[in-house]
């Protein structure tokens, strides 16, 4: 007997949609303008699950709106570390998992948010790429991260970065749509988003053209292309020289600096000799360098260097007139620092910072 796959919902979930689409979506239904607003009010604000629990809506057409996928995933597992970062594995309605982390500061609120289920790019340091790639996420389902971290916590959240799993740039239309969404739906302002990139040839422009106040962050990890090969597999077909100067035409394009991210692998790329490479295809370039002291993955013996030289590569970065900040490590013990999410199938529950729920 051969499997009947399951029919896709005939409707699309309707988280995404604007103000305005949930206005002519409730009056395609027959309802007053009104429904739309508090529709959306429900959606984004109140983070509602399921229509049929909206309150304010009429029984008669609770009951029709039974069948309609809002768009939220279900909270698989979490994971709390001790600094108070959350690491969430979130089950999506086809059965993958994504991971998904909330990160709290005195005042802030952000969340790392994956793009892709697993992904194709296989930096050799990065846990997410020992998988492989399965898909694309789509809007909603990216959506749905911020809104399961802000009811989790309780809080509003206040930035949001594009560096949980995937590449942003290779799912670029859905990940514009949720920016859109993040800003006008959910009230997060766009300068307070970051979408991270490794680099995808022609991607970057392409991106520049849309004139969003988000930041971006460019993975550069490497000061000469042969290092940068060795890391990151995709960069034999970008060229460090072209990477480079499609990063200048977005600052051309968008008048907004690029922040260049820079791992650091002791003995690898961490030597002076890097941090002068580096500084020199930096010179007045319109930039700022961040990096980020290698978290250890189990499949790789890389080393993070000790604090001392990581100070030495900032030193020598600032002496050349580089702007340059270190990135503080959080979530390192539920395994929810940057390059340590992955889609797990069976999630650890033995550790004892672990919660499930
Ligand atoms: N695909 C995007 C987002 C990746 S995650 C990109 O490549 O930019 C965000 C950052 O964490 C990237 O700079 C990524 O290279 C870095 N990263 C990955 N694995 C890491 C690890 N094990 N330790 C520290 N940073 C890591």
């Amino acid at each position: 007997m051969t499997a009947i796959a399951a029919t896709p919902p005939i409707q699309p979930p309707l988280l995404g949609k604007s103000r305005a689409e949930l206005v002519e979506w409730v009056q395609q239904q027959g309802q007053p303008a009104y429904r739309g607003k508090q529709l959306h009010e429900w959606i984004y604000a109140k983070g509602v699950r399921s229509l049929a629990t909206i309150s304010v809506f009429p029984k008669q057409w609770r009951a029709a709106l039974e069948t309609v996928e809002v768009g939220r995933s279900h909270l698989h597992y979490r994971a709390v570390a001790p600094d108070g970062t959350i690491k969430y594995l979130l089950r999506l309605s086809d059965g993958h998992m994504i991971e998904t982390v909330g990160i709290p500061t005195d005042k802030r609120l952000t969340v790392c948010v994956s793009s892709q289920v697993g992904c194709p790019m296989a930096c050799t340091f990065c846990a997410t790429g020992k998988g492989g790639f399965l898909r694309n996420l789509a809007t909603h389902e990216i959506l749905d991260q911020v809104l399961t971290v802000q009811s989790d916590f309780g809080q509003r959240v206040t930035n949001i970065v594009f560096m949980g799993m995937g590449e942003p740039l290779l799912n670029d239309q859905a990940v514009l749509a949720a920016v859109r969404s993040i800003n006008q739906d959910i009230g997060i302002g766009q300068r307070c988003i970051t979408i991270s990139t490794v680099g995808i040839p022609g991607r970057i422009r392409r991106w520049a053209e849309h004139q969003l106040q988000a930041t971006l962050a460019v993975s550069l990890h490497a000061s000469n292309q042969s290092i940068r090969e060795q890391l990151v597999p995709s960069a034999r077909q970008y060229p460090l020289p072209m990477l480079l100067e499609e990063c200048r035409e977005y600052v051309q394009i968008t008048g907004r600096r690029v922040t260049f991210e820079y791992i650091l692998l002791a003995e690898l790329n961490d030597l002076p000799t890097h941090a002068d490479e580096l500084a020199h295809h930096l010179r007045g370039f319109q930039s700022h360098v961040n990096l980020i002291p290698y978290n250890p993955i189990q499949e790789m013996d890389y080393q993070r260097p000790t604090p001392k030289r990581v100070e030495t590569f900032v030193q020598r970065l600032q002496a050349a007139g580089i702007a340059v900040s270190v990135r503080q490590t959080r979530g390192l013990e539920a395994d929810a620092a940057c390059g340590q999410l992955r889609a797990a199938i069976a999630p650890r529950i033995d550790s004892k910072n672990s919660e499930n729920r």
